[in-house]
């Protein structure tokens, strides 16, 4: 995958941000730390680096999203990755169980993540 995006899909700078900052005052801008420091500290195991091309499909996997939904999220920044809608995901809705309901102060059948009510009758279990 050859595409290159104008903006980093982890911190949201664009790329000619990142350059001019880079050029001028020699660090990087957003995510990505680079490791090339006099310290010797490896930077980049605490930062993720900046994402300037699409999220493949083992990314999106790894996310959790379903198969059917990677193109929709192919160039999603990470935020929205991480929130993805409950149809969008392998794990599906979280459904509220019983015991949990009261002290979250939500209903028994609830998704914790949208809030949505799935019918219990519904569910395969
Ligand atoms: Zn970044
Ligand atoms: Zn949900």
């Amino acid at each position: 995958m050859s595409e290159c995006l104008d903006h980093c899909l982890i911190c949201g700078v664009s790329r000619a941000e990142v350059d001019a900052v880079r050029r001028r005052d020699h660090y990087t801008l957003g995510c990505g730390i680079e490791s090339n420091t006099e310290s010797g500290f490896d930077y980049d195991e605490l930062s993720p680096r900046h994402r300037w091309s699409p999220w493949s499909d083992k990314d999106l996997a790894r996310a959790g999203i379903k198969s059917e939904a990677f193109e929709k999220y192919r160039t999603a920044d990470s935020m929205t990755l991480q929130y993805a809608a409950c149809d969008d995901r392998v794990r599906g809705h979280v459904i509220v169980s019983e015991e949990s309901a009261e002290f979250a102060g939500l209903r028994v059948g609830q998704c914790w993540d949208c809030g949505k009510q799935i019918e219990r009758e519904a569910s395969n279990e």
